[in-house]
Protein backbone atom coordinates (compact mmCIF):
# COMPACT_ATOMS: atom_id res chain seq x y z
CA UNK A 1 0.00 0.00 0.00
CA UNK A 2 1.40 3.34 -1.04
CA UNK A 3 2.58 5.62 1.75
CA UNK A 4 2.73 2.72 4.08
CA UNK A 5 6.16 2.19 6.36
CA UNK A 6 6.01 -1.16 6.27
CA UNK A 7 4.79 -1.86 2.84
CA UNK A 8 7.38 0.31 1.93
CA UNK A 9 10.42 -1.61 4.15
CA UNK A 10 9.35 -5.12 2.06
CA UNK A 11 9.65 -3.49 -0.84
CA UNK A 12 13.27 -2.19 0.45
CA UNK A 13 12.34 1.35 -0.03
CA UNK A 14 13.09 1.41 3.59
CA UNK A 15 16.17 -0.29 4.73
CA UNK A 16 15.65 -2.61 7.55
CA UNK A 17 17.97 -5.40 9.69
CA UNK A 18 16.08 -8.48 8.30
CA UNK A 19 16.07 -11.36 10.55
CA UNK A 20 13.47 -13.49 8.27
CA UNK A 21 12.02 -13.91 5.22
CA UNK A 22 9.79 -16.17 3.30
CA UNK A 23 6.90 -15.85 0.42
CA UNK A 24 4.21 -14.39 2.67
CA UNK A 25 6.33 -12.93 5.96
CA UNK A 26 8.99 -10.40 6.25
CA UNK A 27 10.82 -10.07 9.88
CA UNK A 28 13.26 -7.17 10.94
CA UNK A 29 15.12 -5.53 14.02
CA UNK A 30 12.94 -2.97 15.78
CA UNK A 31 14.70 0.52 15.21
CA UNK A 32 14.02 1.46 18.65
CA UNK A 33 14.61 -1.94 20.78
CA UNK A 34 12.45 -2.60 23.66
CA UNK A 35 14.48 -6.29 24.71
CA UNK A 36 17.68 -7.27 24.11
CA UNK A 37 16.21 -9.48 20.97
CA UNK A 38 13.19 -7.03 19.48
CA UNK A 39 11.82 -7.79 15.95
CA UNK A 40 8.87 -6.95 14.13
CA UNK A 41 7.33 -9.49 12.59
CA UNK A 42 4.58 -8.64 9.25
CA UNK A 43 3.20 -10.16 6.91
CA UNK A 44 4.27 -9.04 3.07
CA UNK A 45 0.29 -8.22 2.41
CA UNK A 46 -1.02 -5.45 3.64
CA UNK A 47 -3.61 -5.94 6.58
CA UNK A 48 -4.17 -2.46 8.44
CA UNK A 49 -4.87 -3.87 11.78
CA UNK A 50 -5.59 -7.01 14.06
CA UNK A 51 -9.57 -5.10 13.92
CA UNK A 52 -8.74 -6.40 9.80
CA UNK A 53 -8.24 -9.98 10.40
CA UNK A 54 -11.36 -12.42 8.55
CA UNK A 55 -11.41 -15.23 6.99
CA UNK A 56 -9.96 -13.78 3.80
CA UNK A 57 -6.30 -12.89 5.36
CA UNK A 58 -6.07 -15.14 8.31
CA UNK A 59 -3.98 -17.37 6.62
CA UNK A 60 -1.60 -14.97 6.44
CA UNK A 61 -1.23 -14.44 10.27
CA UNK A 62 -1.15 -18.34 10.79
CA UNK A 63 1.65 -17.95 8.32
CA UNK A 64 3.23 -14.67 10.58
CA UNK A 65 3.42 -17.37 13.43
CA UNK A 66 4.69 -20.29 11.72
CA UNK A 67 7.36 -17.93 11.02
CA UNK A 68 7.68 -16.81 14.87
CA UNK A 69 8.27 -20.14 15.52
CA UNK A 70 11.09 -20.58 13.21
CA UNK A 71 12.86 -17.50 14.03
CA UNK A 72 12.25 -18.59 18.23
CA UNK A 73 14.55 -21.60 16.71
CA UNK A 74 17.28 -20.07 14.62
CA UNK A 75 17.52 -17.38 17.33
CA UNK A 76 17.85 -19.74 20.22
CA UNK A 77 15.40 -18.31 21.91
CA UNK A 78 14.66 -21.21 23.72
CA UNK A 79 14.48 -19.20 27.18
CA UNK A 80 10.85 -17.76 25.65
CA UNK A 81 9.74 -15.30 24.29
CA UNK A 82 6.47 -13.07 24.48
CA UNK A 83 4.50 -11.76 20.97
CA UNK A 84 3.18 -8.40 21.29
CA UNK A 85 0.20 -7.05 19.11
CA UNK A 86 -0.77 -3.39 19.26
CA UNK A 87 -4.08 -2.63 17.53
CA UNK A 88 -5.38 0.79 17.30
CA UNK A 89 -5.10 3.97 18.67
CA UNK A 90 -5.84 3.12 22.36
CA UNK A 91 -4.01 -0.37 21.87
CA UNK A 92 -0.91 2.04 21.39
CA UNK A 93 -0.25 0.87 17.38
CA UNK A 94 1.47 3.82 15.85
CA UNK A 95 2.33 2.25 12.05
CA UNK A 96 -1.01 1.42 10.10
CA UNK A 97 0.42 -2.47 9.23
CA UNK A 98 -0.25 -5.65 11.19
CA UNK A 99 2.50 -6.43 13.15
CA UNK A 100 3.79 -8.35 15.76
CA UNK A 101 6.49 -7.53 18.24
CA UNK A 102 8.78 -10.59 19.16
CA UNK A 103 10.47 -9.90 22.47
CA UNK A 104 13.35 -11.89 24.08
CA UNK A 105 16.92 -12.49 26.07
CA UNK A 106 15.26 -10.51 29.30
CA UNK A 107 12.77 -11.21 31.73
CA UNK A 108 9.94 -9.87 30.12
CA UNK A 109 8.03 -10.09 33.26
CA UNK A 110 4.07 -10.09 33.75
CA UNK A 111 1.50 -8.33 34.08
CA UNK A 112 3.24 -6.05 31.34
CA UNK A 113 3.42 -2.63 32.56
P1 LIG B 1 3.66 -0.12 17.31
O1 LIG B 1 3.92 1.03 18.26
O2 LIG B 1 2.83 0.34 16.12
O3 LIG B 1 3.10 -1.35 17.96
O4 LIG B 1 5.08 -0.58 16.78
C1 LIG B 1 5.75 0.06 15.76
C2 LIG B 1 7.20 -0.31 15.93
O5 LIG B 1 7.88 -0.02 14.72
C3 LIG B 1 7.90 0.46 17.04
O6 LIG B 1 8.43 -0.47 17.99
C4 LIG B 1 8.98 1.24 16.32
O7 LIG B 1 10.20 1.31 17.06
C5 LIG B 1 9.16 0.46 15.03
N1 LIG B 1 9.58 1.27 13.90
C6 LIG B 1 9.03 2.46 13.50
N2 LIG B 1 9.64 2.92 12.40
C7 LIG B 1 10.60 1.99 12.08
C8 LIG B 1 11.58 1.92 11.03
O8 LIG B 1 11.68 2.77 10.16
N3 LIG B 1 12.40 0.84 11.05
C9 LIG B 1 12.31 -0.14 12.00
N4 LIG B 1 13.17 -1.16 11.91
N5 LIG B 1 11.40 -0.10 12.99
C10 LIG B 1 10.56 0.95 13.04
ZN1 LIG C 1 1.55 -1.78 4.58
Amino acid sequence: MKDCLFCKIVAGEIPSTKVYEDEKVYAFLDIDPKAPFHAIVIPKEHITSAAEISSDNSSLIAAVFEAIAKIAKNENLEKGFRVVNNCGEEGGQTVGHIHFHLLARRNLGWPPG
